[in-house]
């Protein structure tokens, strides 16, 4: 059953709200977090709250009422206080006298800067007018499912009207702004008997005298279009399946971890994009339904679902070739069709001064019978659109079963995916990182230099699969890392790279998990010594399968990906000194890494006319945080050399000419260097980061 029938649960906690009493702010935080928690109350990022508040001037200490409403770009699922702008409410109700119309709406929002009480408060969102000119002193404006499925359907004021009786009112669809709220101001003054205002299209508003009562409001309201949803149900979602048949669970993943590389080069043939792929009932009962493609043309009808999703979807049709060349072939004309139908809206609506046109890609693709693939300029904003597109998706199964779903006329969806406003929101967000847009996939990740690329190359911005054999330590490592750098940015597959085919798996799962990958680094390694006479000939073996064999096989699995995109890409290769130097019982390690340092220079020489770099990094002695130096060796090695185990990195250092010690940031510093933008006309090059021993001079 879809979501939108499911009852929302009111989970105010009496207890926990009383520790809070008297806090307002602290009260409207949790009021938000707890409706912004459940998707089907509010989409990410989506609504906002707000309570008025008595505060003390901290110049004159006299009493005054200060607004507390979300601020722009913030999320009232994990709003906090510092996510809330706070304003005077005096301020903000002498702005209706500079208001004479909707020519002034754009003009409006940089007065609301001059409201502040904090000056350093969060910048206040175009929705703060809909919170300020209502006298309630709790205000929640929400989007759930199950109301807007009312809002876009063609008879929803009616419905409203039945639903509601006079509690609710009803507006037609005005694009969020100042004269949004003085029209609902206006009803809410007019009929003393309303709680809440319908805003056709879009969402609902509604009000109340505490924090709870406004939670309870909210919620109560949600649920009477819920049940009334619910005993309209009866008609076959989406009209019934077109397709008789989906392939299984694990069917559907192969062919989307196989096509989704191909999706993505497609999708950026402008800018770079991460994607996000989503299987869930909904989204395959709607893209393999009768109505599936009827709906798609209409599109997404809330404002907040189609800045993150585009109005459309592109819909594959169900016979699309699974093999991913031929899929490419087959679907680059249907992204060219969409992109000119981009291109056409853009020029019918454009008005002297909007902004230029963005990327006129696709962000949603459905696939009958497969499932949902987003891309965005990142991970967690892929993840995002796929939510926004399931809300949408769900609002249309609504509006259909209330006989019929109506979308917004395209001169006013235009009018806000291009607004001015809009613009200079995307034009405040931060510049983009180095690695920003870029999927990497890093072996040997769970600990010394995997961990450090993989660190190094998250604060770049990339997003970063962690490959190791350790599962325990590598889960360690990514809570860790997930906890700085966000869970979307985050993955972990562990593989042994003597096994091939788990090899293979590993590289398709982590390009599911990122729409595709862009950068490997083959890190993983052990290190066994001993004298050539006494040296156990299964170690050899092992230590080839490990690093000769398996960066080998992580290196096709990888290229067969970059293949699939064309991209280009990059692949780095973590050798050693001993690649170069001789030295005594080393005849393994030595000969495995003078083996991938080989097999670098030959990749690089196969691959650059795919656009694939291939380089080497010879890192020598790094000890901290090294699985090689724990696993005994480092004790060893300080036996042998006739120092403390302490004293070891010292030891190293000062047979360096810098009399350095390297670090496992050092090779990550260097593994960034090579991706990172400085050296992009650079393949087949080997770097030291060794301190410097002139033994082992590239030459
Ligand atoms: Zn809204």
């Amino acid at each position: 059953m879809a979501t939108i029938d499911q009852t929302v649960e009111d989970r105010w906690n009496a207890a926990h709200a009383a520790t809070l009493a008297g806090d307002e702010v602290a009260l409207l935080v949790y009021r938000s977090n707890l409706l912004g928690g459940d998707l089907r109350i509010t989409n990410f990022a989506g609504g906002n709250t707000s309570a008025k508040a008595m505060m003390r001037d901290p110049v004159t200490g006299e009493p005054v009422d200060v607004l507390w409403v979300k601020g722009s770009g913030g999320d009232i699922g994990t709003l906090t206080k510092d996510g809330l702008a706070q304003l005077r409410m005096d301020r903000l109700s002498a702005l209706r006298t500079r208001y004479r119309g909707p020519a002034d709406e754009d003009s409006m929002v940089a007065f609301y800067d001059h409201c502040l009480f904090h000056p350093k408060s969060r910048a206040p969102s175009i929705d703060t007018p809909l919170h300020a000119l209502l006298p309630a002193r709790h205000v929640d404006h929400l989007h759930p499912d199950a109301v807007i499925a009312i809002a876009a359907a063609n008879d929803g004021e009616a419905m409203t009207r039945e639903i509601y009786g006079g509690e609710v009112g009803w507006l037609g669809w005005i694009r969020p702004g100042f004269e949004l709220a003085t029209k609902i101001a206006a009803l809410a003054a007019a009929d003393p008997r309303l709680v809440g205002v319908m805003l056709g299209g879009h969402g609902i508003i509604s009000w109340a005298d505490t924090s709870e009562a406004c939670y309870r409001r909210s919620v109560g309201l949600i649920n009477r279009a819920v049940k009334f949803l619910a005993a309209r149900a009866g008609r076959a979602a989406f009209g019934g399946p077109a397709i008789e048949s989906a392939p299984e669970a694990a069917e559907r993943r192969r062919i989307a971890a196989a096509v989704m590389p191909a999706l993505r080069g497609l999708a950026s043939r402008q800018t770079r994009k991460v994607g996000c792929f989503v299987e869930s009932e909904q989204i395959l009962a709607f893209a393999g339904s009768k109505d599936g493609a009827r709906l798609s043309a209409i599109g997404t009808s809330c404002p907040d679902h189609f800045l993150r999703t585009k109005i459309t979807p592109l819909l594959l049709p169900a016979d699309t070739p699974r093999d991913a060349g031929a899929l490419a072939d087959f679907v680059r004309p249907l992204f060219d069709g969409y992109a000119a139908g981009h291109a056409a809206y853009y020029k019918a609506h454009a008005q002297a001064d909007s902004p230029p046109m963005r990327d006129p890609q696709p962000v949603v693709m459905l696939w009958p019978g497969i499932g949902m693939f987003t891309f965005a300029k990142d991970a967690a904003t892929a993840r995002i659109a796929g939510e926004y597109f399931t809300n949408a998706v769900n609002v249309m199964e609504g509006a259909e079963r209330l006989g019929g779903y109506k979308g917004l006329p395209p001169a006013d969806a235009f009018g806000i995916e291009y607004w001015a406003l809009e613009e200079a929101k995307l034009k405040r967000q931060p510049p983009e990182r180095a690695l920003a847009r870029r999927t990497a996939l890093v072996s040997g990740a769970a600990s010394g230099i995997g961990l450090a690329i993989a660190r190094r190359f998250l604060a770049e911005g990339a997003a970063v699969a962690l490959l190791d054999v350790d599962a325990a330590k590598l889960a360690d490592a990514v809570r860790d890392l997930a906890k700085r750098h966000g869970t979307d940015n985050v993955r972990a597959f562990t593989a042994d790279l003597r096994d091939a085919k788990a090899v293979e798996a590993a590289v398709e799962e982590a390009s599911l998990a990122f729409g595709g990958l862009d950068l490997l680094v083959n890190n993983a390694g052990l290190s066994i010594a001993g004298d050539v006479d006494a040296f156990a000939i299964e170690q050899f073996d092992l230590m080839h399968d490990v690093m000769t064999r398996g960066s080998l096989l992580l290196s096709q699995a990888f290229v067969r990906q970059l293949k699939r995109q064309s991209l280009g890409g990059d692949i780095l290769y973590i050798a050693s000194k001993n690649a170069i130097v001789a030295g005594p019982s080393n005849v393994a390690y030595g000969s495995v890494k003078a083996a991938q340092a080989h097999q670098a220079r030959l990749l690089a020489a196969e691959l650059g006319r795919f656009g694939i770099r291939v380089n080497t990094i010879n890192p020598d002695a790094v000890i901290r945080g090294s699985g090689i130096w724990a696993a005994g060796w480092a004790a060893d090695r300080a036996r042998a050399h006739g120092v403390a185990l302490e004293a070891l990195p010292q030891h190293y250092a000062q047979r360096t000419l810098l009399a350095v010690e390297v670090l496992p940031e050092d090779i990550a510093d260097a593994a960034f260097c090579f991706v990172g933008g400085a050296l992009s006309k650079t393949t087949g090059a080997m770097l030291p980061v060794d301190g410097g021993i002139a033994a082992a001079f590239p030459r």
